[in-house]
């Protein structure tokens, strides 16, 4: 296939789908593929679901886009649905993960500002990843993905993932927040101690600090719980989402709690596209099914039930360093790096990913049934055995 107009940032796999069906991708040969990996955590119900057709035909028919100048009823509908489940109190509405991430940067000067602080700087994490806009691709803790892009916008100071005690012993004279991804995707699907979230909540109210938690992977029913974060019972200042949010259709979302609440006023952030009418029915349509469908519980089932089998049939092996993350976001690390197995799989008609060099990366979506997770767990266990003996091998003609 070749693609001389387009810009080759990305290093495209040779398959093209051409329609979707639930769990399965079906390419232009009419071969299907389980799809594990829903779009990088995107197709949340799935493909073609009826109730996300329904929602944006009967929106498409009516109304795509007016404009932020005017009210949108479907907007603020979802802004009071999202508040409602986060227990937080507005929403700004971007389209992606990087524009969420980059209000809340915005909302993290603005709060320095507010508290005297000439040069604010936000608390980040190594292995983060924020997005590729210069402000979050700044946040994002990736030498390579940032390199050539200098000079980065300054104001962020670098911890390790999940430190605390690295983030209490910062001065903290001029740090205005910390923005932190509850578990980090691109960065291997790293999970914190328990105690991480809560005690940086804790350390966060002391210090008069933001909490900014980016979700834009972990959010809208990914890990089993509508946003991560909740797992550990704790309420962030600001919240990103995207990915999930729209099952497809482009949105992303910042919302804002307490101290970040008043931060924002008319004229100091905006986005043409923000919350059009067409991406918000998207969001809601996909927020009801997971309602509707107890698509958190499933999710949390299908994942405990992914992880165990994995662990069960090739948990032992030497190959295998760690298998971990929450819900349907699955972790499976390995003792040495394993690109190829993104091949292999798609070979066997699995579609999955491998991040952080030697992390196998599993985000099937939400609406994932027994039977499939069955192949899955074959097809990934098959692979694994397969590594760990060629491994053996060229162990033994060493
Ligand atoms: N934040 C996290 C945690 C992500 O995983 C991603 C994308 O992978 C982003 C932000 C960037 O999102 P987008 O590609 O929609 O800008």
């Amino acid at each position: 296939m070749t693609h001389s107009h387009l810009i080759p940032t990305y290093k495209r796999q040779p398959v093209a789908f051409e329609r979707g069906e639930g769990a399965w991708l079906f390419d232009t040969a009419g071969r299907r593929y389980l799809d594990a990996l829903s779009g990088i955590a995107v197709n949340a119900l799935g493909h073609a679901h009826p109730a996300l057709i329904a929602a944006i035909g009967e929106q498409a028919n009516r109304l795509l886009h007016t404009s932020n100048l005017y009210e949108i009823e479907v907007q603020s509908r979802l802004a009071d649905r999202l508040c409602e489940l986060a227990g937080m109190d507005a929403v700004f509405f971007g389209n992606s993960g990087s524009e969420a991430n980059e209000a809340a940067i915005k909302l993290a000067r603005l709060h320095g500002h507010g508290r005297g602080i000439d040069t604010p700087r936000i608390v980040v994490m190594e292995s983060a990843f924020h997005g590729r806009t210069l402000a979050a691709l700044a946040a994002t803790g990736n030498p390579s993905a940032q390199q050539g892009f200098e000079p980065l916008p300054e104001g962020f100071v670098r911890v390790p993932y999940g430190d605390l005690e690295a983030i209490r012993a910062l001065d903290d004279g001029d740090i205005a927040a910390v923005l932190v991804e509850p578990i980090q995707g691109e960065g291997g699907v790293r999970v914190p101690p328990a105690s991480f979230l809560p005690s940086l909540r804790a350390l966060c109210d002391t210090r008069g600090w933001l909490l900014m938690v980016d979700e834009v992977q972990t959010g809208v029913g990914r890990t089993g719980d509508w946003f991560a974060h909740q797992a550990s019972g704790i309420t962030p200042d600001v919240m990103c989402l995207a990915k999930g949010l729209g099952g497809g259709v482009p949105i992303g979302a910042t919302l804002v709690a307490g101290p970040a609440r008043e931060l924002f006023g008319p004229g100091s952030h905006g986005s043409t596209f923000g919350g059009n009418p067409l991406a918000c029915r998207a969001a809601l349509a996909v927020l009801d099914t997971i309602d509707d469908d107890g698509l958190l519980t499933h999710a949390q089932a299908m994942g405990e039930s992914i992880r165990g089998q994995i662990e069960a049939r090739v948990g032992g092996l030497d190959v295998v360093r760690d298998i971990r993350g929450a819900g349907l976001m699955i972790g499976i690390e390995l003792g040495r790096p394993c690109p190829e197995l993104v091949e292999t799989a798609r070979e066997r008609g699995v579609l999955l990913n491998v991040t952080a060099g030697s992390v196998i990366r599993l985000l099937p979506p939400l609406i994932i049934a027994p039977p499939e997770v069955e192949r899955l767990v074959d097809t990934v266990c098959e692979l694994i055995e397969n590594a760990a003996a060629s491994d053996n091998d060229t162990r033994a003609n060493a």
